[in-house]
């Protein structure tokens, strides 16, 4: 049995994978696969609009939000959004954007909207950190909001990090959120939030397509130099039909809407989620080898850090974790140690396999 711990591209259902397997080259009877049908026929525009569908009931999604399927992954966000927000207040010389910084994919965030426009940085996780990491949110009451911002930038899952927020800030300003890394693994409110987004290759299925969920009223204030492809009005006006979509990743996606949908939709998943991250977090804790360094209250549910407290033992770890089928452990390069990133898709019983060869290998370098 091999479980696969990989931060994304990353585990997706079995049931998905096999029911792709079978109509891999005729998908319901059309005499095709998915990958080789036009994007503008019927059959297509069928699974398109399924995938929407399915995808706004599982989030309840308001109707004055769309949907988009784009290409670019969260990175290309990191510029999408400040081309399409930065002139929401006027000019966009004047703009201010207000980021929240909590681990490394805000700082990728922050960098490239300066581009744009003026970033201002509210808070800044690393201030709290005698060693200048991430491992908590700052307190909302620290915040230094801007008054006049276009909108509020967190990322509420650092996947690198693993720090979550569990709650959402105040803001006058419409708030942006990265969701790439827990996406439909907890029940959120859509109407707190101006713009969601997210690369698809964690929760949603493989990588090449982005989700953007964004509210009417932010759709058509693009810059002018904003590439006809990015701006989210134009993508909506055509249902994300504008240039190709990703098809073939959108078929999947749509598939792993409909598992959810079996599996009881995103309340069912966060709850086996919040069980999976308390076995691995309380076994961590309760440890002598191991240690996570994230404060409790922004632990992340998809993504653990942990590192050895000995890290001679780190090589040792990696490959006896691999001869048991545990795969993906190595934590980014950028934070070291380990990392398991437990997404909807990944089984109790997997984290469950984690924890006992953790167990074993304490025991025997103890
Ligand atoms: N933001 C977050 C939170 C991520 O986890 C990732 C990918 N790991 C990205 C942004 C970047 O996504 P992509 O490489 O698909 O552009």
């Amino acid at each position: 049995m091999i479980y696969n711990f990989s931060a994304g591209p990353a585990v997706l259902p079995k049931e998905v994978l096999q029911q792709a397997a079978s109509e891999m080259l005729d998908w319901h009877g059309s005499g095709m696969s998915v990958m080789e049908m036009s994007h503008r026929g019927a059959e297509f525009m069928s699974i398109l609009a399924d995938a929407q569908q399915n995808l706004r009931e599982l989030l309840a999604v308001p109707s004055n939000y769309k949907i988009l399927f784009l290409q670019g992954g969260a990175i290309a966000e990191n510029a999408i959004v400040p081309m399409n927000l930065a002139r929401l207040n006027g000019s966009s010389e004047s703009a201010v954007l207000d980021y929240v910084c909590t681990g490394s994919w805000s700082v990728k965030s922050i960098k490239e909207a300066a581009k744009y426009a003026n970033v201002h940085v509210a808070a800044d996780a690393r201030s709290l950190n005698p060693a200048g990491k991430f491992n908590a949110i700052p307190d909302e009451s620290t915040w230094k909001l801007s008054a006049n911002a276009a909108y509020l930038h967190l990322c509420t899952n650092e996947t690198i990090d693993g720090v979550e927020y569990n709650f959402v800030p105040k803001s006058s300003a419409p708030i942006v959120a990265d969701m790439s890394s827990h996406i439909l693994s907890r029940v959120i409110n859509v109407a707190d939030y101006g713009v969601i987004y997210g690369g698809a290759q964690k929760n949603i299925g493989p990588a090449g397509l982005t989700i953007v969920i964004v509210r009417d009223d932010l759709l058509g204030h693009a810059l002018p130099s904003c590439p006809s492809a990015f701006n989210w009005k134009t993508v909506a006006d055509n249902d994300s039909m504008y240039n190709t979509p990703p098809t073939y990743a959108i078929y999947i996606a749509g598939l792993v809407f409909q598992w959810i949908k079996r599996q009881g939709g995103v309340a069912a998943l966060e709850k086996n989620n919040i069980a999976k991250a308390a076995l691995l977090y309380d076994f961590i804790d309760h440890s002598k080898l191991y240690e996570n360094r994230i404060a409790k209250e922004c632990r992340s549910r998809m993504n653990v850090p942990f590192f050895l407290r000995d890290e001679s033992l780190n090589a040792q770890f990696l490959s006896a974790a691999k001869e048991r089928g545990l795969l993906q452990l190595k934590g980014h390069s950028s934070v070291g140690g380990m990392r398991a990133s437990i997404y909807n898709a990944m089984p109790y019983e997997g984290v469950q396999a984690l924890v006992n060869f953790m167990q074993e290998f304490e025991q025997r370098h103890h």
